[in-house]
């Protein structure tokens, strides 16, 4: 991996990396090389990759923490986009919190927390930024972050900034208006929280957590749940009742912790995780007839 610091092409205050490792930008630690790797510190650096992206007609992606990403074993032919310092500010004026894309969805809860202001608990352990959040409209326990998002301020790939409220975002189980618009970057959120007792917010992310760890194989590397459910089980329950539990492909294994998972044992590349994905779908469909839909995002 070489990093360039005067980069001829590509100039910005931020960080640019050619030949990027994806397997170190994703929590499955699976993937090829990005072409390149943009970390623009602020909005002025983000416009100059934009325009760059658009000058050179080359592809961009933005990620998060890229804990919802397969990226494929050939790589990514573009720009690997990720949010830098100046999109990662917090400011909170009483129920109303503006929050930058590129902020952990854990340091927000933790801000939030601290002032006394409650909505996020269900989405404490999500390992995800607020861009990634609500672009997958991130849920746990019946909870989504659609619920709190008053609007979203974004960019697009010609540099024009989009306000959209949260009625125009499109949000849906685990998708919104922005994967069907790949070149819109979220650059903030605002949402809305209400003032509750610190100790019961406290008492209630500690509930979660428990939960969590009972129920995710959160100490491997993995990229959440692998399957949406479909509206009559949960994928978890499908799986496993389909005999899946543990099955392996190459470094890829189904968790036995929770069988909608599926487990980086530590060299896995993304065809074996692929392929594993089409034996327990196969599995599935012979034994109740149902299709199963990856949640997961194979870029
Ligand atoms: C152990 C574990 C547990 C998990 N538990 C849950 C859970 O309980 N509930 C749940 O919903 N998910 C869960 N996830 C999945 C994941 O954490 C969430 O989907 C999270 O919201 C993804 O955020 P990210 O920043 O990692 O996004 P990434 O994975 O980096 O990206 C996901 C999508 O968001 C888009 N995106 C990211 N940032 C931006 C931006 N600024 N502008 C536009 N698009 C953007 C990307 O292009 C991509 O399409 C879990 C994952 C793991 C590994």
């Amino acid at each position: 991996m070489m990093q360039i610091k005067e980069n001829q092409q590509l100039k910005i205050k931020g960080r640019v990396v050619i030949g990027q490792s994806m397997k170190e930008l994703t929590s499955i630690k699976i993937g090829g090389e990005a072409d390149y790797f943009a970390v623009p510190q602020d909005l002025d650096d983000l416009k100059l990759v934009l325009s760059f992206c658009k000058e050179k007609d080359i592809p961009f992606f933005v990620i998060g923490n890229g804990t919802k990403l397969l990226m494929r074993d050939e790589g990514f032919k573009g720009v690997i986009v990720k949010l830098g310092e100046h999109f990662k500010s917090i400011k909170n004026n009483g129920r109303q919190t503006r929050v930058g894309a590129g902020v952990d969805l854990s340091t927000l809860i933790d801000f939030t927390t601290e002032r006394g202001f409650s909505g996020l608990e269900s989405l404490s352990g999500v390992p995800g930024t607020i861009g990634g959040a609500i672009a997958r409209n991130a849920s746990a326990f019946g909870e989504d972050i659609s619920q709190r998002v008053l609007s979203v301020k974004a960019l697009d790939k010609d540099n024009n900034y989009l306000t959209l409220s949260r009625e125009a975002l499109g949000f849906g189980y685990r998708t919104s208006i922005f994967l069907n618009n790949r070149d819109w970057i979220i650059i903030e959120a605002e949402l809305e929280l209400w003032p509750r007792e610190k100790e019961e917010i406290v008492s209630r992310l500690e509930e979660i957590r428990k939960k969590k760890v009972l129920s995710q194989p959160i100490s491997f590397a993995s990229a959440g749940c692998i399957f949406k459910n479909p509206s009559s089980y949960s994928a978890g329950f499908l799986i496993q009742e389909a005999g899946c539990l543990g099955m392996k492909v190459g470094g890829a294994q189904v968790s036995l912790q929770h069988a909608n998972f599926i487990i980086n044992k530590g060299n896995a590349t993304a065809r074996d995780v692929l392929r594993l994905i089409q034996e327990i779908k196969g599995k599935v469909k012979d034994k109740f007839n149902i299709s199963l839909e990856p949640e997961l995002e194979i870029i």
